[in-house]
């Protein structure tokens, strides 16, 4: 058990010094591409075909590998300059993988190959019967086709792509991790504060001017940029909108949603039940300014704790507190998450030049996930600890998975890291042993859902509407202002929103280099909230259920792999159910708050 702060080992990526080895392999590889390419007909052996998929899939895992060590030894120290460099190779070397297995996509996809014959319908399903693990992917890759440029064309967009799009996300984090922040609470001392963890921290905070300092010093840097964040943004934007018209999409978020492989209609219904239940949040803001004794929250209060700030648990207790709530769920989480500690894939503590935030990187099925975490020791660090570790877990489950069918489509990606965030709570509410205790958790745990249901659903609801109206032509205080609308609209004058907060889109790195991407959220957390309700109710014999949806990775359509758990994404009554999971939160808040506050 870890003791200390933990660092990653990086090694089981690319062993000490192999890195330019393993760099001139991929490139010996990509030579091998027009042998392959011209063993493709029709009527070829399914044996040799599977052979073909096989070969591009090992390139792509040495790729995955020498870019995820450049990627994580970046995201340890973005001032290493070496470690960018390797970076900025990766992407060259990235673009010639793509070009050399361009012209097999294409042929895979049924389109026009120059000297072959087309891949019928026919011919394709005797040749994917091959590799009958990577049928769904290779279908799917056929479902692409209407949504593929010219080889030419794509050519270009790859190019363009890390020169474009690529850069401008860079530039949006370089000027964003630049940024200071003066924190000043009322009637004390001010103070320079070097990381946004040590910001957002006091976010939390039960003091109400450092609540409100937070947030004036965490804006405050965007607002002052925000001529050039909006610069990054439009560029950005209008990149996706006529990539999206390009290739014959209906609309920008349909671009996103046919990645994500959902059907357009379960992600309306998940953005329209939310809305519908924004009443819910709005009275549970209501019930917390009484908890807080205060007249009504103010958007800098509404993750105020109540009371005392909970025990701060160091590293060790916290990961064996999560073990230990894993395990009771299911032994087969437990296992996975103490296998990505034992290996020292983990990055524990917040360091100066280090990237912000979390993630789980999940690499190739041979390779054990890696977790960055900046852990402060509180009870949101500890959740966010569960919820990297989650998505390690799934990973582990899904390598089984050849590396095409590894990946988890977006909306099953939350799934494992919110249904561990969800046991995990439940195991600190029952080690609750007051009212009080019990209150202050539950108050946490429906403003996170927040944070993650209804925020996440706006902030989609934010760029639908400001894709439109950056086609159509508007400022960067036209934009502030659509976000201020939102946010009131939200809180329907539960939550008193400052002019201040009209910048806040500005710092939503998501909306910039994943557009539509926050409704990840809102689906996972619902769909967690919906899995946890049935295992709660049919106990571990549902366990399996989960861990099958897990373990398919990306080689299902997400819509089937769920359906065999008895969920209908398009239904608004399913999505409906996971509200009335939080409401039921709600009205213990309730039935707490009324025991005396
Ligand atoms: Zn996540």
């Amino acid at each position: 058990m870890p003791k200390h702060e933990m660092t990653w080992n990086l090694y089981d990526l690319v062993p000490k010094g192999g890195f330019d080895t393993l760099y001139a392999e991929i490139e010996a590889d990509l030579a091998k591409y027009p042998a392959h390419y011209a063993a493709c007909d029709p009527g070829m052996a399914p044996e040799r075909f599977a052979e073909v998929i096989r070969f591009n899939e090992a390139v792509r895992e040495k790729l995955n590998r020498l870019d995820g060590f450049a990627d994580l030894s970046t995201s340890a120290d973005l001032r290493d300059q070496r470690a960018k460099l390797l970076k900025s190779r990766c992407d060259d070397l990235q673009v010639k993988c793509v070009d050399a297995a361009l012209p097999l996509r294409h042929w895979i996809k049924g389109l026009a190959a120059e000297g072959k014959q087309r891949l019928g319908d026919a011919a394709a399903a005797r040749l994917f019967a091959g590799v009958p693990g990577l049928r769904y992917v290779l279908e799917y890759l056929r479902l692409s086709a209407r949504h593929t440029l010219t080889q030419g064309e794509e050519r270009i967009v790859t190019r363009k792509l890390i020169s474009g799009a690529g850069a401008l996300g860079e530039l949006y984090d370089q000027i964003c991790d630049g940024f200071v922040y003066d924190f000043r609470p009322r009637g004390r001392k001010p103070r320079r504060l070097a990381t946004q963890e040590d910001v957002l921290r006091y976010i939390r905070s039960a003091s109400a001017s450092e609540r409100e300092a937070a947030y004036r010093c965490l804006l405050s840097p965007y607002r002052e940029h925000l001529g050039k964040l909006f610069t990054c943004y439009v560029a950005l934007v209008k990149d996706w909108d006529n990539d999206a018209k390009l290739r014959s999409f209906a609309s920008p978020i349909a671009r996103r949603n046919f990645y994500n492989k959902v059907p357009d209609a379960a992600v309306e219904a998940l953005l329209a039940v939310t809305a519908d239940n924004a009443g819910l949040y709005q009275e549970f803001f209501r019930l917390k300014a009484r908890l807080l004794k205060m007249k009504k929250l103010r958007r800098y209060d509404i993750y105020a704790p109540s009371g005392a700030p909970g025990p701060t648990l160091p590293l060790a207790e916290g990961v064996e507190l999560v073990l230990d709530a894993f395990g009771g769920f299911a032994p087969g989480f437990a296992e996975r998450a103490r296998r990505i500690i034992a290996a020292r894939h983990v990055d524990s503590h917040p360091r100066p030049g280090k990237r912000t935030g979390a993630f789980c990187a999940g690499i190739a099925p041979a390779v054990t996930p890696y977790v960055l975490l900046n852990y402060s020791g509180d009870s949101n660090a500890v959740s966010t600890l569960a919820h990297e570790l989650g998505h390690g877990v799934h990973d582990l489950y899904a390598a089984a998975q050849s590396i095409s069918a590894y990946g988890t489509p977006l909306p099953l990606a939350e799934t494992a890291s919110t249904l561990a965030e969800m046991v995990v709570f439940e195991r600190l509410l029952a080690r609750c042993r007051t009212d009080a205790a019990r209150r202050a958790l539950l108050l946490e745990k429906i403003g996170e859902s927040y944070g993650t249901v209804m925020r996440q659903s706006y902030i989609v609801r934010f760029e639908l509407e400001a894709h439109r109206r950056i086609a159509a032509g508007t400022t960067e205080d036209g934009l502030s202002r659509l976000w201020l609308e939102l946010l009131r609209e939200q809180f329907g004058g539960a939550v008193e929103v400052a002019e201040e907060f009209g910048s806040e889109w500005a710092y939503i790195p998501h909306i910039f280099k994943t557009p539509f991407y926050c409704y990840a959220y809102n689906f996972g957390e619902l769909l967690s909230l919906s899995l946890y309700a049935r295992y709660r109710q049919d106990g571990p014999r549902f366990v399996p259920r989960i861990e099958a949806i897990l373990a398919a990775g990306s080689s299902r359509a997400p819509e089937d792999v769920l359906r065999e758990a008895g969920i209908d994404l398009c239904s608004p009554s399913f999505w409906q159910g996971s509200f009335d999971v939080i409401g039921g939160w709600l009205a213990e808040l309730k039935r707490l708050g009324r025991r005396g506050a």
